[in-house]
């Protein structure tokens, strides 16, 4: 048999680099899954519908044009750049070129040129936590480093201008802002993404705000895009979204950057040796998405909602556990403090990573530990999983827990 090789074989900036933990729970769920174990997965961060019909018939059409076997322009589709920019105006309101429009591979991959398109080595990236997993990661591949602000329930995990200032030093060079949030469906108000953009303006920072789940917001919250609310930040902002939460279509790998022409110029650069242009079938089935309606997402919003509300009512039920009501996209993100260092069939749990096992263990629900997104003691849960396999998971996490 082969021996493993060393690891001192793997350039350093691979090495520290894990499997991304959400991704790696599924595995884990799939493998049991595949066993014949019935697994209960919230942790994977997708919705549950199939992507709408209307967007499945256009790429289907585009198969069987053989315009769309070939490779496009890498920048993306003119008539996708020009349908984002339409999309963007009409969504949030922000009026964008088609030249500053980066069709990449998912939100994920538009995060990647960024990053690596902006950071140098030793650059300081201010980054509220609980973070989704990915940004930590990327920044720190493109030399950045990490400025971690812990955010807590009494907050709404939101952070404050007055954490961001104290964080602030001269290498400073970037903020990443989401809203609504992974993994805490925190969603900042008008307010106070005003008041985060104008000081973010004012110090001469880049903001990075991920958009992607502009669509996914709760009665009573509202999202509004920072370059609309902050127009002086415009220089300094690059917007990330993607077709993946909205429409039902992670599988398809459509996402993209808008930032300024020079920047966005640079990024194609990148990007031009790394993958080139997205998928030219995905790409238009992203067209039909960003330039449809959006029924389908509004019919999506009313069953996350109710889903939001068994969650956050069998969650809090559970012995242990205490979660926020999540304002936006589709996790919440409970502490389980509460639950720690009891038993849980042989188990023991001290931490949120260990009580994840034992749950997984012993009652075959899969959550992801908050220790992947810089708050331990937290676990995440999706709630886009159909009513019968949430309600069955609760319960299980509550008898687990009683
Ligand atoms: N940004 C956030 C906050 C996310 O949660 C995700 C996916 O989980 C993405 C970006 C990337 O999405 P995709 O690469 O599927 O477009």
């Amino acid at each position: 048999m082969q021996q493993a090789p060393p690891a001192s074989q793997i350039a350093a900036r691979v090495r520290g680099l894990s499997e991304s933990p959400t991704l790696a729970i599924t595995a884990k769920a799939q493998a049991l899954k595949a066993a014949g174990e019935d697994v209960i997965d919230f942790g994977v961060g997708e919705p549950d519908f199939p992507t709408p019909a209307h967007v499945v018939a256009a790429a289907e059409r585009a198969c069987a044009d053989t315009r769309y076997h070939h490779y496009t322009p890498t920048g993306g589709l003119p008539a996708l750049r020009e349908a984002i920019a339409a999309k963007t105006a009409r969504d949030s309101g922000l009026e964008v070129e088609p030249a500053e429009v980066l069709v990449a591979n998912g939100g994920k991959h538009a995060l990647y040129n960024v990053f690596q398109t902006l950071v140098d080595q030793g650059d300081e990236v201010l980054l509220p936590a609980p973070y989704w997993v990915t940004y930590p990661e990327q920044i720190r591949l493109a030399g950045g480093v990490v400025v971690p602000l812990p955010t807590t329930p009494d907050t709404g995990f939101q952070v404050t201008v007055e954490q961001l200032e104290s964080a602030l030093t001269p290498r400073t060079k970037m903020l990443v802002f989401v809203s609504p949030s992974n993994p805490t469906g925190a969603v900042y108000s008008p307010a106070e993404v005003t008041a985060i953009g104008r000081w973010a303006a004012e110090k001469g920072l880049w903001v990075v705000t991920d958009e992607i789940y502009e669509h996914l917001v709760y009665r009573g919250a509202r999202h509004v895009s920072m370059p609309v609310v902050v127009p002086e930040l415009r220089e300094r902002c690059v917007v990330v979204n993607g077709v993946a939460k909205t429409y039902a279509m992670t599988g398809w790998r459509v996402g993209w950057s808008i930032a300024p022409a020079y920047l966005t110029r640079r990024m194609i650069n990148l990007q031009s040796h790394l993958t080139s242009n997205v998928a030219n079938v995905s790409q238009a089935a992203a067209l039909a998405a960003v330039s449809g309606p959006l029924d389908a997402v509004e019919e999506m919003l009313e069953t996350y909602e109710r889903r939001r509300g068994i969650t956050f009512a069998l969650l809090n039920a559970a012995e242990g556990v205490s979660a926020l009501m999540p304002e936006g996209a589709f996790y919440a993100f409970p502490s389980v403090e509460g639950a720690l260092g009891r038993p849980i069939g042989d188990w023991k749990p001290e931490t949120s990573a260990e009580l994840c096992e034992a749950l997984l263990d012993t009652a075959r629900v899969a959550l992801v530990p908050g220790e992947a997104f810089g708050a331990p003691g937290y676990c995440r849960l999706s709630f886009a999983l159909s009513n019968l396999d949430l309600e069955r998971g609760l319960e299980r996490i509550g008898e687990a827990l009683a």
